[in-house]
């Protein structure tokens, strides 16, 4: 995840007022909080309040959010029919950790969502619910798709980012975030994504004639992992066309398909799954973030039925029963996903947003800027190096919660609630018009960092 290209000078603490009154500002977290942290370092203001698409600081400034927690608040902060759920589960006592004991809870996620979104798209899958982060449910897809085919070696993508535990790392593509690992990252082989310089106009043409080789020192893979938009990497979106043609090639390699749908799931791209478009029944897929309905921790890793060689325990993990995410998750599944109007209503903010940053872009024609994205996941990429980073830190000055994401930081990523209301969407892109008119166009020789 990029958080990070807009740093900006830390917010002046404010004196508190009595001996016992909470110290107020960030000279806190900067005396405490490893240097590890990142988001904080592009929005330092203390945040005390949410609610739907907005956010409020400790002085009462309110803020729009266009990151909602890296896609795990499509339905907005405090959702207030889903807090309502949570609050009366918690007032009967209802259980809270359950490892993965069996609860009433989960009973009735598992029944939803198989009623609400597996049976009406004429999907299959066993449901395996992992450790609650993304990380964690790509672990655990890496690790069967191993043990089903007996081998070791996984094909990811250029720009991938798939977490950053060492099986995840081995398949991300950020040359920083891989050094940090501390150790070699095996077992994996990067092939340029749709549109990537490195494929030079088709790469899975060449992927799928060193797989047809017997002698190209290509090892036969156990599966390819794949997010039908790059979401960290910069928005980049793959063709309908080239997925198919990726989920063809996998099938001819005996190969497991594995769709990463952690960022894009749950309705970012405009339907449930983001490989629905293209038609595709991936054998194993990820979900995470905004499963959980209410920025819970949750994830899954869903199964097509035949391949669940998982022994009792074989990945196991103490936080797999968050029984308030099967409370938030079930009460967002019946709120709107009984039919598709949410992914319309989606459909219709995408062209909205999607025709303003045009407008924007080809407003300002000395910029170079490019558009791009799906559903309500879209990019504005800014070649000048340390452009998007300086855009990003002025709307964060008028009050927009943007960040920038692709190898150079070159992409401001307009990801809001889909839940955002029209008025809020066209704030926050003029927003980002009032900013870009504000930032010279950097000089070229300025250096940035990696995401
Ligand atoms: N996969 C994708 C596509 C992601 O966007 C992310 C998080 N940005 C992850 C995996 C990792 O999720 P987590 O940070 O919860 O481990």
């Amino acid at each position: 995840m990029s958080g990070g290209g807009v740093a900006a000078g830390a917010v002046a603490t404010r004196r508190p007022s009595g001996k016992d009154a909470p110290a107020a500002g960030t000279a806190t977290f900067e005396r405490l909080e490893s240097e590890v942290r990142i988001y904080c370092r592009s929005f330092p203001v203390v945040f005390v309040a949410a609610r739907g698409y907005r956010l409020i600081d400790e002085t009462g400034r309110e803020y729009v959010d266009f990151v909602s927690g890296a896609g795990s608040l499509n339905y907005g902060h405090n959702h207030p029919l889903i807090k309502r759920r949570l609050i009366e589960y918690l007032e009967r006592d209802g259980v809270t950790h359950s490892l993965d004991m069996y609860t009433a809870a989960k009973r009735e996620f598992l029944e939803r969502f198989e009623e609400l979104i597996l049976r009406p798209r004429g999907l299959q899958y066993k449901v395996q619910f992992t450790g609650p982060t993304g990380a964690n449910a790509v672990e655990a897809a890496l690790k069967l798709a191993r043990k089903v085919k007996r081998r070791t070696e996984v094909i990811h993508f250029t720009n991938s980012y798939h977490g950053l535990s060492l099986g995840a790392l081995a398949v991300t593509g950020s040359r920083s975030k891989r050094l940090a690992a501390g150790v070699p990252l095996a077992h994996a082989t990067v092939v340029p994504f749709d549109g990537h310089p490195a494929g030079r106009g088709d790469s899975l043409a060449q992927l799928a004639a060193l797989l047809d080789d017997p002698s190209s020192g290509l090892d036969q893979p156990a599966a390819v992992i794949v997010e039908t938009v790059q979401a960290e990497g910069g928005v980049n979106v793959a063709s309908r066309d080239w997925l198919r043609r990726l989920a063809a090639l996998v099938r001819a390699a005996d190969a497991l398909l594995i769709v990463d749908d952690i960022q894009l799931g749950c309705g970012r791209s405009g339907r449930f799954f983001s490989f629905e478009e293209a038609g595709l029944e991936p054998d194993l897929v990820c979900l995470s973030k905004s499963i959980g309905a209410f920025g819970m921790p949750m994830a899954l890793l869903l199964i097509k039925p035949e391949l669940d060689a998982w022994r009792p325990g074989e990945h196991t993990g103490t936080f797999r029963g968050n029984n308030l995410a099967f409370v938030a998750a079930t009460a967002a599944l019946e709120l709107y996903w009984r039919d598709d109007g949410f992914c319309r209503e989606v459909q219709r903010k995408s062209k909205l947003a999607m025709r303003r940053l045009q407008e924007i872009a080809a407003a300002r024609p000395g910029l170079g800027a490019a558009v791009r994205g799906r559903g309500l996941i879209l990019g504005l990429q800014l070649p000048a190096p340390g452009m998007a980073t300086a855009v990003a830190r002025a709307a964060f000055a008028r009050g927009l919660v943007i960040e920038t994401a692709g190898p150079r930081d070159e992409v401001l990523k307009v990801m809001p609630p889909l839940t955002i209301d029209e008025d809020g969407l066209r704030h926050g892109l003029d927003t980002i018009a009032a900013a870009l008119d504000e930032v010279p166009a950097p000089a070229p020789a300025e250096v940035i960092g990696e995401s």
